[in-house]
């Protein structure tokens, strides 16, 4: 039986075949492979995965669709349900407490708090191996753009510092129960390997992109003024007059060692 969707919860559930289909095809799930999923709901993505894996770990934070879901896999896979906030979940701890290297992550979000799941995840970006996201697409957007886009901005610099950005596709509102406002895309995201991340101090990273975004049609040398002088942006091998939507992602990082040595 169907509960009646949770609006506090973020909840439309898939029910467009096609689109589970194209989701799970997009995973490929393989027997070895350890998958968590975000928010099963109702299992439209569940039970295919489960079906695909064998087994599969899912963190819901409704307690009520938990009986269901333990009820209808029961015949499909071994699924081991995680009742929690996934902002609490440790995914490295997990990984390390299953024994296993890394995690396959994949979830329908729930849209009120898919930006803090998106750092949630690229904190533990080492204990992941691929991550598989439906998003708004405004906000698959914005992860993706590159510099010079009118979106480009915070969101697109922290992730693509962390992970590889794939948009796959996109869904429209009727494939979900009730449909969402906006349009929706499916992502890929893979975590770069050691060698490919940044050594910039995280949380100095963190506070030049948020102040360069934060008055984005501001000069650096304005912009980062509490951070940094001109010289020191200079230093950074970056123009001070130059403006945050113009540069790579790897410049932040450039200007967030020298904060650090500063
Ligand atoms: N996967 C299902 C589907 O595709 O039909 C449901 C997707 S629905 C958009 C989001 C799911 O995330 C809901 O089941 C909701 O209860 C769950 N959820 C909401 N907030 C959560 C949180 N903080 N931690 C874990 N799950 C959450």
């Amino acid at each position: 039986m169907s509960a009646r969707p949770k609006k506090s919860f973020g909840q439309h559930f898939l029910h467009e075949r096609r689109y589970i289909e194209r989701i799970v095809s997009a995973i490929s799930p393989r027997a070895d492979d350890f998958l968590v999923e975000i928010g099963p709901g109702e299992g439209a993505l569940t039970f295919p995965l489960l079906a695909a894996a064998g087994k599969l770990t899912a963190i819901e934070l409704d307690t009520d669709l938990i009986p269901n879901l333990q009820a209808n896999a029961a015949s499909i896979g071994e699924l081991s349900i995680i009742h929690a906030d996934v902002l609490k979940v440790d995914f490295t701890a997990l990984a390390q407490r299953e024994g296993v290297s890394r995690l396959r992550i994949a979830g329908n979000l729930p849209y009120y708090i898919s930006s803090p799941i998106l750092f949630h995840c690229v904190d533990h970006a080492a204990a992941i191996t691929d991550m598989h996201f439906m998003l708004q697409k405004e906000v698959v957007d914005r992860m993706a753009a590159e510099p010079g886009s009118k979106v480009y901005g915070r969101l697109s610099v922290m992730l693509q510092l962390a992970c590889r950005v794939e948009p796959l596709f996109d869904v429209p509102p009727g494939a979900f129960r009730p449909p969402p406002k906006v349009d929706s895309s499916v992502v890929r995201l893979i975590p770069l390997a050691p060698s490919e991340r940044h050594d910039a101090d995280p949380e100095r990273l963190y506070a030049v992109v948020k102040a360069a975004f934060a008055q984005r049609r501001k000069t650096l040398s304005n912009a980062l003024r509490q951070l940094m002088d001109a010289d020191a942006i200079r230093r950074a091998d970056v123009d001070p007059k130059a403006r945050a939507e113009t540069l790579a992602p790897e410049d932040f990082v450039r200007l967030a060692k020298v904060v650090t040595e500063s």
